[in-house]
């Protein structure tokens, strides 16, 4: 198998490409590592690799990690990008940097009030259901204002942007359609929101799968797994 150091250079030599392609500056992009499923051992070989951010989606399993590599937590930023349920919120509040995936105003209140006062408030994205999935977890596009101006009051929250896990496409421009959708939606918020928007400039989208056609619509965020770790 390739190695992880090697895939995480292939992974950056895409999203370079895609920013090239894109004219977009190099470092634009951030890359999210989503470690799902894979264990401490694989995060510090990317650690080693000069990855930082990480992303996880559940919690039980990212607590176990996060402690496992308490050593390096300073030099970490940890991203929840899976669901949260109501009655699991305060471990994420006390110990994520980030969360992708805040779907409702409830989580979003409980989130910032568990938010311990010694850690700097939790930056996150509210996740939208942009391809209209009856399964998919996220907002509605038209709830998505309503809920963003309440959140962005919250005083232990900064919201970033938004995030969507879109439908697989085969092409990219069957790709980019609802990338372009989730840019037109943030640019609309930050038009509504004026002044409250001020930190919003995040948008969380592409995978491994969809990653040149995300960044071709202006992704800031890039959540990578299986092109960095292997298949799940
Ligand atoms: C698993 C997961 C990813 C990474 O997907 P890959 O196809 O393995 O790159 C990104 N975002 C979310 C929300 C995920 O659950």
């Amino acid at each position: 198998m390739v190695s992880i150091p090697t895939r995480l250079e292939q992974t950056r030599a895409r999203i370079a490409a895609a920013c090239q392609t894109a004219q977009r500056p190099a470092g634009s992009v951030q890359l999210l590592a989503v470690s799902k499923t894979f264990g401490a051992d694989a995060v510090q070989q990317a650690y080693d690799a000069g990855q930082r951010a990480f992303g996880e989606n559940y919690i039980q399993e990212a607590l176990a990690k996060i402690e496992a590599l308490a050593a390096l937590r300073t030099q970490l930023q940890w991203h929840l990008i899976g669901p949260i349920q109501s009655n699991k919120s305060r471990p994420v509040a006390e110990n994520f940097d980030w969360v992708h995936s805040v779907d409702r105003l409830k989580i979003a209140q409980r989130l910032s009030d568990q938010r311990p006062p010694q850690l700097p408030p939790l930056q996150v994205c509210l996740q939208v259901n942009i391809s209209g999935e009856a399964s998919k977890s996220g907002l509605q596009p038209a709830e998505v204002l309503e809920v963003a101006r309440q959140v962005a009051a919250l005083p232990r929250l900064v919201l970033r942007g938004l995030m969507a896990i879109p439908e697989p496409a085969a092409d990219e421009a069957a790709q980019r359609a609802p990338h372009r959708a989730l840019r037109e939606l943030l640019a609309r918020l930050r038009t509504e929101l004026g002044a409250q928007a001020a930190q919003l400039d995040t948008l969380s989208m592409g995978m491994s799968a969809d990653l040149e056609a995300a960044i071709a619509e202006g992704a800031t965020i890039v959540r990578v797994g299986t092109a960095i770790f292997g298949s799940r």
